[in-house]
């Protein structure tokens, strides 16, 4: 298949618009990272994304809307506070989870009774989704297991030649996938760190769940997404714990010196620079550039990648989500 690569203007939507109902894959801007969207409505449709990614069956797909009617077309019902957050957060990057209503295919949703919905703040993705019609499922536009892409070219580099079409819009402005609450139960339930903090979340409905992290290899995982590998660069990531950057420093030194491996080192721009001046190959920390930088280390051929860990609180709660995943709990604690 050749994978059209189009600019998302007025003429680039209408074609892809044109390609989501007719059954085809485009993947598309939104402010956290590209989608790979296809019609939420249609199981054909949909079992191409799981196709083109290599996703496991069993891992559900975000459905994204442009209006609160398109979801209460999908949806069986909306508790009254889930509007507190669809007031303050929407259009944005949270995803609310809620029963599914059978015009959702269970397909889409991984065989689950429930279903996560968002309206993005992105307005090629907004467009898009009017413009076709249906709601679009869309989880991240990379190989499965690899990190989500910020930028059209990354999703070039995973499925050229499997999906029908990119919308090129520019970097992502957040970079990390959406936050995700489930609202289906009894009480609300963080199951995904991401922009909007549990700060955020807790200033607007209270006290909430935080269910982020499978503590054990063999607890049933709330979010089925939970258990599969991710974000995984080819390079070996670990994170390191230590308020010293100098002690870093010098525990990289001696590992590079030990193993002749490629060796480097991420972290914030607050550090950035004490491991330049020591001579490190070192790589900025933040949101919206991680999955770039993950990418980065492996165009560089680095082979061995060290992550100067940051307070799990506000935003950093999401990017060290991401990078405990990313580097399979691998993480050394310099302080203890
Ligand atoms: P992605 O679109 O790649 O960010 O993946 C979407 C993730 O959202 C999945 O891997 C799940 O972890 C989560 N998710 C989506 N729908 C549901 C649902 N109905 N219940 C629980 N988790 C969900
Ligand atoms: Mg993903």
């Amino acid at each position: 298949m050749k994978t059209k690569l189009k600019i998302a203007n007025d003429e680039g939507i209408k074609e892809a618009a044109y390609i989501i109902k007719n059954y085809g894959l485009v993947a598309f801007p939104t402010e956290t990272v590209y989608g790979l969207g296809a019609n939420a409505l249609c199981e054909r449709s949909a079992g191409k994304i799981f196709e083109a990614k290599g996703r496991p069956a069993d891992n559900p797909l975000i459905v994204h809307v442009s209006s609160i009617d398109m979801l209460t077309g999908v949806v069986e019902s909306i508790p009254e506070y889930a509007y507190k957050l669809i007031e303050k957060f929407w259009p944005g990057p949270i995803t609310l989870i809620f029963k599914k209503k059978s015009i959702i295919p269970d397909f889409v949703s991984g065989g689950l009774n429930t279903i996560g919905v968002r309206i993005p703040n992105n307005r090629t993705a907004l467009e898009l989704i009017k413009e076709a019609g249906v709601p679009i499922a869309a989880p991240s536009a990379n190989t499965s297991g690899k990190p989500s892409p910020t930028t059209a070219a990354h999703v070039m580099m995973d499925l050229d030649g499997k999906i029908d079409m990119v919308l090129d819009g520019g970097n992502c402005v957040f970079g990390l996938e959406s936050t995700i609450v489930d609202l289906s139960g009894d009480a609300s339930v963080l199951l995904r760190p991401g922009a909007i903090t549990v700060e955020m979340l807790e200033e607007a409905i209270g006290q909430i769940t935080i269910q982020t992290e499978l503590l054990k290899s063999d607890d049933a995982p709330k979010s089925p997404g939970m258990k599969y590998k991710h974000y995984s660069p080819n390079a070996k990531l670990t994170i390191i714990k230590c308020k010293n950057s100098n002690r870093i420093i010098d525990f990289i030194k001696q590992k590079a010196d030990a193993n002749f491996k490629k060796s480097a080192v991420i972290a914030t721009e607050e550090s950035l620079y004490s491991y330049k001046a020591a001579g490190l190959n070192a790589y900025a920390l933040s949101a919206e550039g991680l999955f770039a930088t993950l990418r980065k280390i492996d165009d560089d051929k680095v082979e061995e990648a060290y992550v100067h860990s940051i307070e799990e609180s506000g935003i950093g709660l999401a990017i060290m989500n991401r990078l405990k995943k990313a580097a399979d709990s691998n993480i050394i604690d310099l302080d203890s």
